[in-house]
């Protein structure tokens, strides 16, 4: 346990290192908690698709209408009610391919029309997001519909928080979206238990990226690196990009985040049995080794494979019901019993990734009510799934290690000016 004193300096510490940081980067902003964006980031300026001509001509003569879709209006009802021709919208809607976007307009965006003195419709725009606007403008008696995409910048910030309530209210406090902060979970969803484990006082360092568009903050970007302390432990990640544009986290020497197995092959499902060698069977009412976890989970409820593999068996087997039974190279295997049925498309011989659905929950074989039984083993023997430790999925590959490292050094060193100094965080119980 944190004693309150050292919970305060814990505090005091940390702020004073934010400050430094938020110092070292210049902040504009210096409340110490709140995210920072970095002057020294680097920011990324892609290249418009096309030069943004979004305006709709001021020419005289000209009548403008904004209209804000209303939930239940379809683009037809609105040309209706502004008396515009509905044989225009014809046009555009089968100019291209892209006409047809405007068939699928959402309510509260916004469509202007700009009609000439005559009142044919000369452009029509629709802000589909805060970057792409569709427009159909006449053009010798044809529509023509391009899609304008403004440039996007992306701008790198950082920010940090101790856990104090949970990690989504403490990281929003921290300035970080939810996207950002299930992002944030996900990445050490591996090591960290979030639903049983996490502990007042743990606290977390994440290097990002925001997403501007005319000098405004439109959305967040990727992590880039982040630290999570849990219980006095450290846990660092760093984002790696390859060629093909395959993103995952490593820690900052090359091993993945990952495990080559999921913990639990169903979400949010509540364990009903654990693995115990004596347990008493609650249908056979004797004493059977329960060689696996029980799910309990609603029928119909997807059952993902642990770990990449290949489907070895696929059908019935006694009080197991309908089982598949994954291979997971040589020494590893998953079986998932009580199935109500199996995922359509699939084999026995057929390959399957980690997390791909396989079957769903269901009652099938011997079972008192709907769940998943699942058992893990190793070259044959079974282990509990709960506790048996997982072999990390594969490491930066040896061709991609110089590649690695150059590319994660920027966002692990832009961490290690905000990180708390290692001194603390071993003092730390
Ligand atoms: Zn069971």
């Amino acid at each position: 346990m944190i004693t309150n004193k050292f919970r305060s300096l814990f505090l005091g510490i940390t702020v004073i290192v934010t400050l430094g940081a938020s110092y070292a980067f210049t902040s504009p902003d210096a409340s110490g908690l709140q995210p920072t964006v970095s002057k020294l980031s680097l920011p990324v300026i892609q290249p418009a698709m096309t030069t943004p001509s979004v305006a709709i001509p001021q020419r005289k003569n000209f009548k403008i209408l904004s209209h804000q879709i209303k939930a239940g209006e379809s683009i037809s009802s609105i040309f209706s009610a502004l008396d515009v021709s509905r044989t225009d919208l014809h046009k555009i809607i089968h100019a291209n391919k892209l006409g047809e976007q405007f068939a699928s307009i959402a309510p509260g965006k916004t469509l202007q029309l700009s009609i000439d003195a005559s009142g044919q419709l000369q452009q029509l725009t629709y802000h589909k997001n805060a970057i792409e606007t569709l427009k159909a403008e006449l053009i010798h008696n044809k529509f023509n519909v391009e899609l304008i995409s403004k440039p996007i910048e992306t701008r790198i910030a950082s920010t940090q928080a101790i856990i104090n309530a949970s990690l989504f209210l403490d990281g929003q406090a921290a300035g970080l979206s939810d996207k950002l902060i299930m992002q944030l979970a996900d990445i050490f969803a591996w090591d960290i238990d979030f639903a049983l484990s996490l502990r007042k006082g743990d606290m977390f360092t994440v290097v990002y990226e925001k997403i501007f568009v005319e000098n405004k903050e439109i959305d967040s970007g990727n992590i880039l690196s982040a630290e999570f302390i849990n219980r006095g432990h450290t846990y660092t990640a760093v984002r790696f990009e390859d060629k093909d544009g395959t993103a995952d986290y490593f820690t900052p020497e090359g091993k993945s985040m990952r495990k080559a197995f999921l913990r639990t092959p169903v979400d949010f499902a509540r364990i009903s049995s654990r693995f115990n060698l004596k347990r008493k069977h609650p249908v056979l009412n004797r004493i059977r080794a329960h060689k696996g976890v029980d799910y309990a989970a609603r029928s119909g409820t997807p059952i993902k494979t642990t770990g990449d593999g290949k489907i070895i068996y696929r059908g019935r087997k006694g009080g197991y019901g309908r089982v598949v039974i994954v291979q997971h190279g040589q020494k590893y295997s998953s079986l998932y019993a009580h199935m109500s049925r199996y995922k359509k498309g699939q084999k026995v011989g057929s390959h399957v990734k980690q997390g791909q659905i396989i079957g769903y929950v269901g009652k099938s074989g011997l079972a008192t009510g709907a769940h998943l039984h699942y058992e893990f083993r190793i070259n044959g023997v079974h282990r509990n799934p709960l506790t048996v430790k997982l072999p990390a999925a594969k490491p930066i590959k040896k061709s991609l290690f110089s590649a690695f490292k150059k590319q994660t050094r920027v966002h692990l060193a832009h961490l290690n000016t905000l990180k708390i100094p290692p001194l603390i965080a071993q003092n730390y119980p």
